[in-house]
Protein backbone atom coordinates (compact mmCIF):
# COMPACT_ATOMS: atom_id res chain seq x y z
CA UNK A 1 0.00 0.00 0.00
CA UNK A 2 1.85 3.09 -0.85
CA UNK A 3 0.83 6.59 -2.88
CA UNK A 4 3.06 8.06 -6.00
CA UNK A 5 2.63 11.68 -7.27
CA UNK A 6 -0.67 10.54 -9.11
CA UNK A 7 -2.31 11.49 -6.36
CA UNK A 8 -0.06 12.99 -2.71
CA UNK A 9 2.73 10.72 -2.85
CA UNK A 10 6.51 12.68 -3.88
CA UNK A 11 7.52 10.00 -6.50
CA UNK A 12 6.37 9.31 -9.67
CA UNK A 13 4.82 5.84 -10.62
CA UNK A 14 8.21 4.81 -11.98
CA UNK A 15 10.85 6.24 -9.46
CA UNK A 16 8.75 4.72 -6.93
CA UNK A 17 8.68 0.97 -8.48
CA UNK A 18 12.61 2.00 -9.11
CA UNK A 19 13.17 2.83 -5.49
CA UNK A 20 11.24 -0.44 -3.99
CA UNK A 21 13.69 -2.46 -6.30
CA UNK A 22 16.74 -1.07 -4.57
CA UNK A 23 15.03 -1.83 -1.41
CA UNK A 24 14.70 -5.51 -2.28
CA UNK A 25 11.04 -5.40 -2.27
CA UNK A 26 9.61 -8.01 -4.38
CA UNK A 27 5.48 -7.23 -4.16
CA UNK A 28 4.49 -3.68 -4.75
CA UNK A 29 1.13 -2.07 -3.72
CA UNK A 30 0.31 0.92 -6.05
CA UNK A 31 -2.90 2.50 -4.24
CA UNK A 32 -3.45 5.99 -5.33
CA UNK A 33 -6.38 8.09 -3.61
CA UNK A 34 -9.21 8.36 -6.09
CA UNK A 35 -7.19 7.54 -9.22
CA UNK A 36 -5.81 4.84 -12.10
CA UNK A 37 -3.61 7.24 -13.52
CA UNK A 38 -0.28 6.03 -11.89
CA UNK A 39 -0.97 2.33 -12.44
CA UNK A 40 0.11 1.90 -16.13
CA UNK A 41 3.50 3.71 -15.63
CA UNK A 42 4.10 1.54 -12.74
CA UNK A 43 3.07 -1.68 -14.18
CA UNK A 44 5.17 -1.13 -17.11
CA UNK A 45 8.87 0.34 -15.12
CA UNK A 46 7.85 -3.22 -12.29
CA UNK A 47 7.53 -5.56 -15.13
CA UNK A 48 11.20 -4.36 -16.53
CA UNK A 49 12.40 -4.44 -13.43
CA UNK A 50 11.20 -8.39 -11.67
CA UNK A 51 8.79 -6.43 -9.45
CA UNK A 52 5.46 -7.67 -8.92
CA UNK A 53 3.35 -4.43 -9.19
CA UNK A 54 -0.32 -5.10 -7.49
CA UNK A 55 -2.68 -2.69 -9.06
CA UNK A 56 -4.53 -0.77 -6.45
CA UNK A 57 -6.76 2.35 -5.20
CA UNK A 58 -7.64 3.87 -2.04
CA UNK A 59 -10.78 5.51 -1.32
CA UNK A 60 -11.76 7.86 1.83
CA UNK A 61 -14.82 7.40 3.02
CA UNK A 62 -16.22 8.34 6.41
CA UNK A 63 -18.46 7.08 9.07
CA UNK A 64 -19.58 10.13 12.03
CA UNK A 65 -16.03 11.24 12.36
CA UNK A 66 -13.62 8.60 11.79
CA UNK A 67 -12.09 7.71 8.44
CA UNK A 68 -12.69 4.39 6.81
CA UNK A 69 -10.16 3.53 4.08
CA UNK A 70 -10.79 1.21 1.52
CA UNK A 71 -8.08 0.18 -0.65
CA UNK A 72 -9.40 -1.82 -3.90
CA UNK A 73 -6.74 -4.19 -5.03
CA UNK A 74 -6.01 -6.01 -8.49
CA UNK A 75 -7.89 -3.06 -9.76
CA UNK A 76 -7.87 -2.94 -13.94
CA UNK A 77 -5.94 0.40 -14.59
CA UNK A 78 -8.23 0.67 -17.93
CA UNK A 79 -11.39 0.80 -16.54
CA UNK A 80 -13.38 3.43 -18.14
CA UNK A 81 -16.05 2.94 -15.80
CA UNK A 82 -14.05 2.93 -12.65
CA UNK A 83 -12.38 5.98 -13.81
CA UNK A 84 -15.19 8.06 -14.88
CA UNK A 85 -16.69 7.93 -11.04
CA UNK A 86 -13.16 8.06 -9.63
CA UNK A 87 -12.58 11.56 -11.58
CA UNK A 88 -16.16 13.05 -9.69
CA UNK A 89 -14.11 12.52 -6.60
CA UNK A 90 -11.48 13.93 -8.00
CA UNK A 91 -13.11 17.25 -8.86
CA UNK A 92 -14.65 16.94 -5.37
CA UNK A 93 -11.19 17.53 -3.93
CA UNK A 94 -10.42 20.49 -6.10
CA UNK A 95 -13.29 22.37 -4.85
CA UNK A 96 -12.44 21.49 -1.16
CA UNK A 97 -8.79 22.48 -1.52
CA UNK A 98 -9.71 26.00 -2.94
CA UNK A 99 -12.16 26.17 0.30
CA UNK A 100 -9.69 25.10 2.33
CA UNK A 101 -7.02 27.74 0.74
CA UNK A 102 -9.92 30.22 1.29
CA UNK A 103 -10.60 30.21 4.97
CA UNK A 104 -6.24 30.26 5.37
CA UNK A 105 -6.38 33.41 3.43
CA UNK A 106 -9.29 34.31 6.09
CA UNK A 107 -7.20 33.30 8.77
CA UNK A 108 -4.34 35.50 7.75
CA UNK A 109 -2.30 32.34 6.06
CA UNK A 110 -2.59 33.48 2.15
CA UNK A 111 -0.90 31.21 -0.04
CA UNK A 112 -1.75 30.68 -3.54
CA UNK A 113 -4.12 27.97 -5.06
CA UNK A 114 -2.28 27.70 -8.04
CA UNK A 115 1.16 27.00 -5.94
CA UNK A 116 -0.86 24.39 -4.68
CA UNK A 117 -2.14 22.80 -8.03
CA UNK A 118 1.54 23.34 -9.03
CA UNK A 119 2.63 21.19 -5.64
CA UNK A 120 0.14 18.36 -6.55
CA UNK A 121 1.47 18.21 -10.26
CA UNK A 122 -0.71 15.93 -12.78
CA UNK A 123 -2.16 14.21 -9.16
CA UNK A 124 -5.13 14.40 -7.48
CA UNK A 125 -5.06 17.30 -4.80
CA UNK A 126 -5.24 16.71 -1.14
CA UNK A 127 -4.39 18.08 2.37
CA UNK A 128 -0.48 17.12 2.13
CA UNK A 129 -0.27 19.56 -1.01
CA UNK A 130 -1.21 22.52 0.68
CA UNK A 131 0.88 21.70 3.61
CA UNK A 132 3.73 22.09 1.47
CA UNK A 133 2.48 25.27 0.05
CA UNK A 134 1.98 26.78 3.52
CA UNK A 135 6.00 25.35 4.21
CA UNK A 136 7.19 26.86 1.34
CA UNK A 137 5.27 30.31 2.44
CA UNK A 138 7.26 30.05 6.34
CA UNK A 139 3.62 29.18 7.83
CA UNK A 140 4.81 25.80 9.13
CA UNK A 141 7.87 23.56 9.60
CA UNK A 142 6.64 19.96 8.43
CA UNK A 143 3.46 18.52 7.05
CA UNK A 144 2.51 16.78 10.27
CA UNK A 145 2.60 20.66 11.42
CA UNK A 146 0.45 21.60 9.34
CA UNK A 147 -2.34 18.76 10.03
CA UNK A 148 -2.16 19.16 14.04
CA UNK A 149 -2.47 23.30 13.62
CA UNK A 150 -4.82 23.62 10.45
CA UNK A 151 -5.84 20.95 8.27
CA UNK A 152 -6.48 17.70 10.79
CA UNK A 153 -10.53 17.16 11.38
CA UNK A 154 -11.47 19.68 13.74
CA UNK A 155 -8.60 22.21 13.42
CA UNK A 156 -9.38 25.50 12.28
CA UNK A 157 -9.26 25.13 8.43
CA UNK A 158 -10.61 21.25 8.04
CA UNK A 159 -12.82 21.21 5.55
CA UNK A 160 -14.75 17.49 4.96
CA UNK A 161 -14.35 15.77 2.07
CA UNK A 162 -17.92 15.35 -0.09
CA UNK A 163 -19.30 11.71 1.81
CA UNK A 164 -19.27 8.58 0.61
CA UNK A 165 -19.76 5.87 2.51
CA UNK A 166 -17.65 3.00 3.12
CA UNK A 167 -20.33 0.93 1.81
CA UNK A 168 -20.72 2.38 -1.64
CA UNK A 169 -16.65 2.16 -2.25
CA UNK A 170 -16.86 -1.35 -1.79
CA UNK A 171 -19.53 -1.96 -4.08
CA UNK A 172 -17.98 0.13 -6.48
CA UNK A 173 -14.54 -1.99 -6.01
CA UNK A 174 -16.57 -5.11 -6.25
CA UNK A 175 -18.39 -4.23 -9.06
CA UNK A 176 -14.82 -2.88 -10.84
CA UNK A 177 -13.27 -6.27 -10.17
CA UNK A 178 -10.97 -5.25 -7.69
CA UNK A 179 -10.87 -6.60 -4.02
CA UNK A 180 -11.82 -4.56 -1.26
CA UNK A 181 -9.71 -4.53 1.57
CA UNK A 182 -10.12 -1.90 5.20
CA UNK A 183 -6.78 -0.25 5.25
CA UNK A 184 -5.37 1.05 8.54
CA UNK A 185 -7.81 -0.34 10.64
CA UNK A 186 -7.33 1.87 13.89
CA UNK A 187 -8.52 5.15 12.18
CA UNK A 188 -12.01 3.48 12.24
CA UNK A 189 -12.28 3.95 15.85
CA UNK A 190 -14.97 0.72 15.95
CA UNK A 191 -12.95 -2.52 13.96
CA UNK A 192 -15.60 -4.89 14.62
CA UNK A 193 -19.03 -2.57 13.93
CA UNK A 194 -17.03 -1.55 10.34
CA UNK A 195 -16.76 -5.11 9.31
CA UNK A 196 -19.98 -6.02 10.22
CA UNK A 197 -21.54 -3.62 7.70
CA UNK A 198 -18.88 -4.42 5.30
CA UNK A 199 -18.20 -7.72 5.11
CA UNK A 200 -21.30 -9.10 3.88
CA UNK A 201 -21.35 -6.44 0.98
CA UNK A 202 -17.82 -7.92 -0.11
CA UNK A 203 -15.24 -6.85 1.78
CA UNK A 204 -12.62 -9.39 1.46
CA UNK A 205 -9.05 -7.75 3.33
CA UNK A 206 -7.53 -6.26 6.83
CA UNK A 207 -4.74 -4.14 6.34
CA UNK A 208 -3.13 -6.20 9.24
CA UNK A 209 0.66 -5.31 8.82
CA UNK A 210 0.58 -1.57 8.43
CA UNK A 211 3.46 0.06 9.06
CA UNK A 212 2.73 2.21 11.88
CA UNK A 213 1.50 -0.21 14.14
CA UNK A 214 3.43 -2.13 16.88
CA UNK A 215 3.86 -5.93 17.09
CA UNK A 216 0.88 -6.35 19.33
CA UNK A 217 -1.47 -4.61 17.08
CA UNK A 218 -0.55 -6.79 13.98
CA UNK A 219 -1.44 -9.99 16.47
CA UNK A 220 -4.89 -8.36 17.55
CA UNK A 221 -5.58 -7.57 13.72
CA UNK A 222 -4.25 -10.81 12.62
CA UNK A 223 -6.47 -12.64 15.10
CA UNK A 224 -9.44 -10.70 13.72
CA UNK A 225 -8.77 -11.52 10.11
CA UNK A 226 -8.64 -14.76 10.78
CA UNK A 227 -12.22 -14.72 12.75
CA UNK A 228 -14.19 -13.39 9.92
CA UNK A 229 -12.08 -14.97 7.11
CA UNK A 230 -10.07 -11.98 5.73
CA UNK A 231 -7.22 -11.97 4.00
CA UNK A 232 -4.46 -10.29 5.92
CA UNK A 233 -2.49 -7.58 3.86
CA UNK A 234 0.37 -4.85 4.97
CA UNK A 235 2.04 -1.87 3.98
CA UNK A 236 4.22 1.55 4.61
CA UNK A 237 1.43 3.70 3.06
CA UNK A 238 4.67 5.48 1.90
CA UNK A 239 4.21 8.82 0.66
CA UNK A 240 7.73 10.16 0.10
CA UNK A 241 10.99 10.33 2.25
CA UNK A 242 10.92 11.56 5.69
CA UNK A 243 7.43 11.77 5.70
CA UNK A 244 6.19 9.91 9.34
CA UNK A 245 7.75 7.22 11.19
CA UNK A 246 6.63 3.90 10.12
CA UNK A 247 6.04 5.25 6.75
CA UNK A 248 9.28 4.38 5.06
CA UNK A 249 9.02 2.02 1.58
CA UNK A 250 9.78 -1.15 2.76
CA UNK A 251 9.10 -0.58 6.64
CA UNK A 252 6.06 -2.57 6.85
CA UNK A 253 6.80 -6.06 8.26
CA UNK A 254 4.05 -7.26 5.32
CA UNK A 255 4.73 -11.86 5.20
CA UNK A 256 4.97 -12.76 2.21
CA UNK A 257 2.13 -15.23 2.62
CA UNK A 258 -0.29 -12.11 2.64
CA UNK A 259 0.20 -11.63 -1.41
CA UNK A 260 -1.18 -15.46 -1.41
CA UNK A 261 -3.97 -14.72 0.76
CA UNK A 262 -4.93 -11.81 -1.37
CA UNK A 263 -4.45 -13.80 -4.32
CA UNK A 264 -7.01 -16.13 -3.51
CA UNK A 265 -9.35 -13.57 -2.65
CA UNK A 266 -9.53 -12.51 -6.08
CA UNK A 267 -9.55 -15.87 -7.29
CA UNK A 268 -13.02 -16.09 -5.05
CA UNK A 269 -14.80 -13.58 -7.01
P1 LIG B 1 -6.79 14.22 2.13
O1 LIG B 1 -6.61 13.25 1.01
O2 LIG B 1 -6.78 15.64 1.69
O3 LIG B 1 -7.93 13.88 3.03
O4 LIG B 1 -5.46 14.09 3.03
C1 LIG B 1 -5.20 12.84 3.62
C2 LIG B 1 -3.76 12.49 3.44
O5 LIG B 1 -2.98 13.25 4.33
C3 LIG B 1 -3.48 11.03 3.70
O6 LIG B 1 -2.78 10.49 2.63
C4 LIG B 1 -2.60 11.01 4.91
O7 LIG B 1 -1.54 10.11 4.74
C5 LIG B 1 -2.06 12.41 5.01
N1 LIG B 1 -2.01 12.79 6.42
C6 LIG B 1 -3.00 12.66 7.32
N2 LIG B 1 -2.60 13.11 8.54
C7 LIG B 1 -1.31 13.51 8.40
C8 LIG B 1 -0.33 14.04 9.30
N3 LIG B 1 -0.59 14.26 10.59
N4 LIG B 1 0.89 14.34 8.80
C9 LIG B 1 1.14 14.12 7.51
N5 LIG B 1 0.27 13.61 6.61
C10 LIG B 1 -0.95 13.31 7.06
ZN1 LIG C 1 -2.22 10.16 0.89
FE1 LIG D 1 -5.45 5.96 4.01
FE1 LIG E 1 -2.77 5.45 1.87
Amino acid sequence: HTHSNASDGVLSPADLVREAGRRSIVVLGLTDHDTLAGLPEAIETASSGGIDLIPGVELSTEVDDHEVHILGYFVDPHDDLLAERLAWLVAKREERAERIVERLHELGFPIAYERVRTIAGPGTIGRPHIARAMIEAGYIETVNEGFSRFLATGRPVFVPKERVLPEDAVQLLVRAGAVPVLAHPLSTGDIEGTLKRLVPLGLRGLEVFYGEYGSAVHQDLLTIARRWRLASTGGSDYHGPGFKEGRELGSAPVPGWCVCELRSQMDRR
